[in-house]
């Protein structure tokens, strides 16, 4: 496969939140161990991580769907020059207007921090019967945890959204969360009767 350093490039020019290294490289090694084959990701942006899955396994499916034009067309450009359109099948849309019958052994939450619970909810029932939710970005940059928390009020009320979150996942009856603290904080969510 192609080199993914002009993506990193390209994203760290242009404030593209992609995963980070140890983050993409824990949940690579998760498709790789579970035989996860069919994922749905829950943004994009450029396609680097869509292209990092695929590149776990020959027979790793991705879905996933970004809200942004701009990096959705960037994204199907980087999936193309790759070779992966049969295996990325990438979608613009706002992920909670999105529509799947399609069931998924992973489905990756790294969207709008804001509506994890929602897309939790949503996407749920796309889940195979053994399939897990996977989110990123649970300690942001380490606020989550940080109980002094200083930064301006948008990123406190994003944390404290993200807070929200973590607490739903943690008195989840339906679901049992792992927490993992790689990358920026990674959860890992399995149907609690799977
Ligand atoms: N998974 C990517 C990074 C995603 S960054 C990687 O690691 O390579 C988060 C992306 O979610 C942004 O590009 C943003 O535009 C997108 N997004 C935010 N809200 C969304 C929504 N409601 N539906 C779909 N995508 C959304
Ligand atoms: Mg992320």
């Amino acid at each position: 496969m192609q080199t993914l350093a002009p993506l990193k490039e390209y994203a760290k020019e242009h404030d593209v939140p992609i995963m980070k290294d140890e983050g993409i490289e824990f949940i690579c090694k998760y498709i790789e161990e579970h035989k996860i084959k069919h994922i749905l990701e829950i943004g994009s942006a450029i396609g680097y991580s869509a292209i990092k899955f695929a590149g776990a396994a020959a027979d790793v499916y991705v879905t996933t769907v970004e809200i942004d034009e701009e990096r959705y067309l960037q994204a199907v450009q980087n999936i193309k020059e790759r070779g992966l359109e049969s295996r990325i099948s990438i979608y613009l849309a706002d992920a909670l207007l999105f529509e799947t019958d399609r069931q998924f052994d992973l489905i990756f939450i790294d969207a709008a921090k804001a509506q994890y619970i929602k897309f939790f909810e949503k996407f749920k029932h796309n889940l195979s019967p053994r399939g897990v939710i996977v989110s990123d970005n649970l300690s942001f940059h380490g606020m989550v945890e940080d109980p002094h928390l200083q930064c301006n009020r948008n990123t406190v009320m994003l944390v404290k959204k993200i807070r929200k979150y973590v607490a739903f996942l943690k008195s989840n009856e339906e679901f049992e969360t792992e927490f993992v603290k790689c990358g920026d904080g990674i959860s890992i969510s399995k149907r609690r009767n799977g």
